[in-house]
């Protein structure tokens, strides 16, 4: 199944779960689920708005679990951390929204009663409702508007999980208190599992996960430095991973002057060979303790995870686009070009200038020993200008026959984006290495 069936399949997964509380408010009957005349549909709306944001609420915290099947579903893990960042945004919209369709329902009517709506009262299960909301407007507002460092950001992020408790009780404890709700109906039920899952993969993210889960351990066997750039191989302990070239791991030095925090990186060795090599850029405060590690250093590895090999495309004419440290995934499948002489590959290598061509005697050897691959460095200080379609169109001929691979810094890649789209290259024909899960 290729992958944009694959995100299909992920993304109508999210649309059901998050849809079958609407349906099950429906089953209450009118009672209950009252949608005509203003303050039937204001009220319908702020049911619905609370429910469906608490479901895909919950699902960001499956989501982060990385756990394999929630991967395949949707064909990567890049692409399950972007459904993660944009189902916390419509989560939060929805739950921001339901009360405020709570309180138009008494506007203009009980203008008294809707100024004093939101604000702490003698019944719990509201309180718990408001203190949810305050918390994710500040977690919220620091996720978009602050540049924290990482850490201190994920620090932040981690109490998403009480907000999303206060939320639940909320949610569970209202319509008991409020509307007089009977616990059994079916939509309780259906939120009261939903919420002790969300919960639940929270809590395995943060304490279980790393203590359950058996990582391959490495020993480094090779350091070398240029530079900013680290070059790191390592080689299994005891039994190696399985990966494919471009794709990515966790990475765990164990080594007291470096923090244990699992770093991604891709891994830029050719597909399942016993070591495994990876290129970093030394540039905030881990990468840049990269020089207390020695030979020997004990390594936990996580995954493989990601799908970002030129073998998951159909098309075997390929444009691979790197921009500086953005080379990294494409080391390992240049290797494996030697034995798949059916795909026909130019490599587009950009940094400001040559000596900043990270791998650049290593692609220009293989450039010259295969027939079916091209390397065309590009130091934008030496042309005077970035790299674009129009010249690589003028170097490797029609783009429209071509699948694309980009990987590098994220203007770099959008705007790069950009430009294929603009020349009528179809998304699903351009490939992308997402560096930040931010
Ligand atoms: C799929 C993937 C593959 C990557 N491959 C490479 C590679 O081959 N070579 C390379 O040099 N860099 C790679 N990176 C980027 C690398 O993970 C970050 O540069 C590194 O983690 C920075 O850590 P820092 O504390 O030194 O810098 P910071 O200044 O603290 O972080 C810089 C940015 O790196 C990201 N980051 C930091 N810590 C983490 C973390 N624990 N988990 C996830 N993201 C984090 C955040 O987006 C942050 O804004 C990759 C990132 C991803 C997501």
């Amino acid at each position: 199944m290729n992958s944009r069936a694959k995100k299909i399949i992920g993304w109508s997964m999210i649309g059901i779960i998050s849809l079958i509380p609407v349906l099950l408010l429906f089953t209450l009957g009118p009672e209950y689920a009252d949608f005509s005349g203003y303050s039937g549909i204001t009220q319908g709306l702020g049911e619905i708005t609370g429910l469906v944001g608490i479901t895909l609420f919950a699902i960001t915290f499956i989501l982060s679990t990385r756990i394999r099947f929630i991967e395949e579903a949707f064909g990567g893990l890049d692409k399950v951390y972007i459904a993660h960042g944009i189902l916390g945004g419509t989560a939060f919209i929805l739950i921001l929204s339901h009360p405020v369709f709570l309180v138009l329902k008494y506007i203009p009517s009980y203008i008294q009663l809707a100024s004093t709506y939101l604000l702490p009262s003698v019944y719990w299960s509201v309180n718990f409702g408001i203190i949810a909301i305050a918390g994710l407007i500040i977690l919220i507002f620091i996720t978009l508007f602050t540049r924290i460092k990482y850490h201190t950001w994920k620090f932040t992020h981690e109490f998403l999980g009480l907000v999303f408790v206060f939320a639940v009780l909320h949610a569970l404890l209202v319509r008991g208190s409020i509307s007089k709700d009977y616990i059994f109906h079916g939509y309780y039920i259906y939120i009261g599992i939903v919420s002790a899952m969300g919960i639940f993969a929270f809590l395995y993210s943060l304490f279980i996960k790393e203590r359950i889960m058996k990582n391959a351990t490495y020993l480094i066997s090779k350091i070398n430095h240029k530079k900013d750039i680290w070059e790191i191989e390592m080689t299994p302990e005891h039994k190696p991973i399985n990966y494919q070239s471009g794709q990515f791991i966790f990475v765990r030095f164990y080594n007291e002057k470096l923090s244990k925090e699992a770093h991604p990186f891709s891994i830029a060795s050719k597909s399942n060979s016993k070591n495994i090599k990876l290129m970093v850029k030394s540039l905030g405060d881990f990468t840049t303790r990269l020089e207390n590690l020695r030979i020997k250093d004990k390594v936990s590895i996580e995954g493989p995870y990601g799908r970002f090999n030129f073998r998951n495309q159909k098309n075997h004419n390929q444009i691979w686009i790197a921009a500086g440290i953005g080379i990294a995934p494409f080391l390992g499948m240049v290797e494996e070009l030697e034995n798949s002489p059916d795909f026909k590959v130019d490599l587009y290598h950009t940094a400001k200038d040559q000596s900043e061509l990270i791998g650049y005697n290593f692609l220009k050897l293989f450039s010259s020993k295969l027939k079916n691959f091209r390397y065309i460095p590009w130091s934008s200080g030496g042309n005077k200008r970035r790299i674009d379609t129009k010249e690589i169109s003028r170097l490797s001929g029609d783009l429209m026959e071509k699948d694309f691979f980009l990987c590098g810094p994220e203007n770099f890649k959008e705007d790069m984006i950009e430009q294929l789209v603009n020349v009528g290259i179809k998304k699903s024909h351009v490939h992308e290495e997402v560096f930040n899960f931010r």
